[in-house]
């Protein structure tokens, strides 16, 4: 049992949903947090991006103004000598590592201004320092032809343009006119490439150069003191793939436009695929409008899948790990932290349950600490003890208990303290000095495996200790009675198995004890003969419900004596009205029998004679009148009586008188036969009923049986008396009753009297 009585069902239990919810949570936020990292770590890579893609315009700004600046040196060179021959040029660019220090350069050449007038004098002057130059493709524009005459790197490919009028070429002569007019340096579109057609986006500058000495402020002065152009070529990709590197190409797609929004011309592409479908794909990162040599170029950088892949921060799996690892703590702390609380709050509501049950408890209870002494009791307990609350603090149960038994209560409470409740019942003394009997539980309380206290449940059991008392008295006292009754009391069970018996009744039984019979059945018991008999009036009684009381029957004892019993037989039913068993009681009542028939015999027979008296042959008579009726016979009564008897008892005595009169009593009832009724109206007055008779004559027959019967003489004693009797005899007639009929005969007997006594009389037929 232990503290079981503290804990209760938890009606609560604890909820699942809050670990579950923290874990979902968690989840969700582990995967939001791997979706912020990766807008995050995409931001970064687009910043970063953007960062490269700068620095890539500036590195192509600087290349692009590399080529300007040749372009303008050499030009410089040109305008600082009248007379540049092709070696100096060689030199100076070779001097330069022009083609070394810029990459995708395809060359870089004069182109000097010469007057139509003049073309076939220059031609000629060429023709000395390059023996097949000749000018070819006239100008169509001007006065003046624009034919390419040095170039570096003077190889194949130059060789066939040189003395091309390169203004011939509308996109070149337009770059021209506008380097002529602004006096700076100008690329044309793209173009085809004339050294190797191969190559598409060929880009060339031209750097005017004027005239030294002559004014070049306005536009007339510049067209007129320009002396030629310093052009340079060039392949963009080969530019931006050397100036940026290898990396560059690998990871960004570089657009290039030539013009403004709306009127483009790609320039570059550094990615094969097709124009509208990188849009979709890729996100431009930047995009820079710069003006070039008199140009506006459209710059837009791409990075390229691989930019993201290689920045890209791969730390999903390492998030995704440590978040589940995460949620899985998170959910085991809630649960557990969900547990405390319930724990804490069961524990609070066990705490008000026995708070509770303790004040309200039906019986006396109390805590004790270890030291044996109370540290709660409630109210039912201050009023058991008849002690106020402050008195019973700190004082011990054994203070209450009665002196003989309080080493049993110390022997019980060191049991307690070893973990077992303990159950007893004690007699106490109250703080009044009352004496109660008390039932006391004791319950070891544990906490934390520990125990900490004992809890008592006492209960006041004097009244019904009393009770008790009264109760087993009086079934001694009963118990008592019934075995010292005389009458016999048993009873069986449903089985008719006898439970029990009183002393009398084994003793019938042939048993030594009483408490021999139970188990045993009649049939084991010395009446078994009659076994049968019994068990059918114990199951007519079970099944009928009904007691038979006192039934008086015989019983024929094996000494062959006949006594009598009176038996009663009751069911016995349980609280149910269920049938249980039967209780039977029986007493012998043979003496009371006897004496019953005694008083029976006195009250209608004559002690005299033996024969019925007045009043019984009465009551005979009228049954045979009933009879007679019935059967429709004839029926004779006769009255008589002794002749002169008065003279007997004057002579005798009255002894004698009596004696006589039973002798005569006796040869009546010798004479007639055994049927026939005879009785002793009073005196030596007699009646005879003679039923049945074949024939009226057949009475007088009797009657005269009746006289010749007493012709011998009386001996009584030594006196030998001679007795005569005189009768009447009357029949009876339909609708007479018995009086009527009596008191004919005794007048038919008046009349045999009247005729001279020893003789009969027939009574008249007819009624008067
Ligand atoms: P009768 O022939 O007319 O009958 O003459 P009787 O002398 O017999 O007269 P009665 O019958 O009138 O008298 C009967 C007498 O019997 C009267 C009475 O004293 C006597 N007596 C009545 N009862 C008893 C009795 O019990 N014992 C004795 N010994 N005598 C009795
Ligand atoms: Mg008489």
């Amino acid at each position: 049992m232990k503290n079981d009585l503290l804990s209760s069902v938890d009606t609560k239990p604890l909820r699942s949903w809050p670990v579950f919810g923290v874990f979902a949570l968690s989840v969700l936020f582990t995967f939001f947090s791997i979706f912020y990292q990766h807008q995050r770590d995409h931001q970064n890579i687009i910043k970063l991006a953007t960062h490269d893609a700068i620095e890539y315009q500036r590195m192509l700004n600087g290349g692009a103004t590399a080529y300007i600046h040749l372009n303008r040196d050499v030009a410089g060179f040109f305008a600082a000598s009248d007379n540049v021959t092709a070696r100096e040029f060689n030199a100076y660019l070779s001097s330069v590592k022009a083609l070394e220090t810029h990459p995708g350069l395809g060359y870089i050449g004069y182109i000097p201004r010469i007057a139509s007038s003049d073309a076939a004098e220059f031609e000629a002057k060429a023709r000395r320092e390059f023996p097949s130059y000749q000018i070819h493709g006239m100008s169509p524009h001007s006065d003046a032809a624009y034919p390419l005459l040095y170039s570096f790197p003077y190889d194949e490919g130059v060789r066939k343009i040189s003395g091309l009028d390169i203004s011939t070429l509308p996109e070149r002569w337009e770059a021209m006119q506008q380097a002529r007019d602004q006096g700076r340096s100008i690329a044309t579109e793209k173009h085809a490439y004339l050294k190797n057609p191969d190559h598409k986006n060929i880009i060339s500058i031209f750097t005017p150069i004027y005239e030294s000495g002559k004014p070049i402020e306005t536009i007339a002065q510049r067209r007129t003191a320009l002396t030629g152009f310093i052009v340079s070529t060039f392949v963009v990709e080969e530019m931006i793939e050397r100036v940026m590197g290898r990396e560059f190409k690998d990871m960004f797609d570089l657009e290039i436009y030539n013009g403004t929004v709306g009127s483009q011309q790609i320039v570059y592409d550094g990615d094969s695929q097709p124009h509208a479908l990188k849009r979709d794909a890729y996100l431009s990162v930047h995009q820079a409008n710069v003006d070039f040599a008199g140009r506006n170029w459209l710059l837009h950088f791409y990075p390229k899948p691989v930019y993201f892949e290689t920045r890209a921060n791969h730390h999903d799996w390492l998030i995704l790990f440590s978040g589940v690892l995460l949620s899985i703590v998170l959910s085991f702390l809630t649960w557990k932290w969900q547990r405390h609380q319930h724990a804490k709050r069961l524990q609070l509501e066990h705490g008000q349950r026995f708070q509770a049950v303790f004040e309200n408890h039906p019986s006396a209870v109390y805590s004790l600490d270890l030291q044996r002494r109370f540290i709660n009791a409630n109210a039912k307990a201050l009023a058991l003890l008849e002690v106020s609350k402050d008195k019973l603090m700190l004082s011990t149960p054994v203070q209450f208990v009665v002196p003989e038994n309080a080493a049993k209560v110390e022997k019980l409470f060191e049991e307690v303290l070893k973990g077992n409740a303990v159950t007893y019942d004690n007699a106490i003394i109250t703080g009044t000095g009352k004496r109660l009997d008390v039932s006391v539980v004791l319950i070891p309380v544990t906490t934390e495996g520990e125990i900490s206290s004992v809890l008592g449940i006492a209960q006041n059991i004097t009244e019904q200790r009393q009770a008790e008392w009264k109760l087993q008295e009086s079934r001694q006292m009963l118990q008592l009675v019934i075995n010292n009754i005389p009458q016999r009391v048993f009873w069986k069970n449903t089985e008719l198995v006898y439970l029990g018996c009183n002393n009398a009744f084994s003793k019938d039984a042939g048993l030594l004890q009483a408490d021999e019979i139970a188990g045993k059945s009649d049939f084991d018991l010395v009446w078994k003969d009659q076994a049968e008999k019994y068990r059918q009036v114990d199951l007519e009684t079970m099944q009928s419900g009904k007691a038979r009381i006192n039934d008086e029957e015989p019983l024929q004892q094996q000494d062959g004596t006949k006594t009598w019993l009176r038996t009663s037989k009751i069911p016995l039913k349980d609280v149910g009205g269920k049938t249980i068993g039967v209780l039977g009681m029986y007493e012998d009542i043979t003496e009371r029998k006897h004496l019953e028939q005694k008083l029976e015999q006195m009250a209608h027979y004559d002690s005299l004679t033996g024969l019925p008296n007045r009043a019984y042959f009465y009551d005979q008579l009228k049954q045979a009148i009933c009879r007679s009726k019935r059967h429709n016979s004839i029926l004779a009564l006769m009255y008589f009586d002794i002749d002169k008897f008065k003279q007997i008892n004057d002579t005798y005595g009255h002894d004698i008188g009596d004696l006589v009169i039973a002798l005569f009593a006796k040869r009546v009832k010798d004479t007639v036969r055994e049927i026939d009724i005879v009785g002793r109206l009073g005196g030596d007055e007699f009646c005879l009923i003679v039923e049945a008779l074949s024939s009226r004559k057949a009475a007088e027959t009797v009657a005269q049986k009746l006289i010749e019967a007493m012709q011998p003489v009386f001996q009584v004693g030594e006196k030998a008396l001679q007795v005569s009797t005189s009768i009447g005899i009357a029949f009876h007639e339909p609708g007479m009753a018995a009086d009527e009929l009596i008191r004919k005969a005794d007048h038919a007997m008046y009349q045999a009297k009247q005729a001279g006594r020893n003789r009969y009389e027939l009574s008249a037929t007819l009624r008067e």
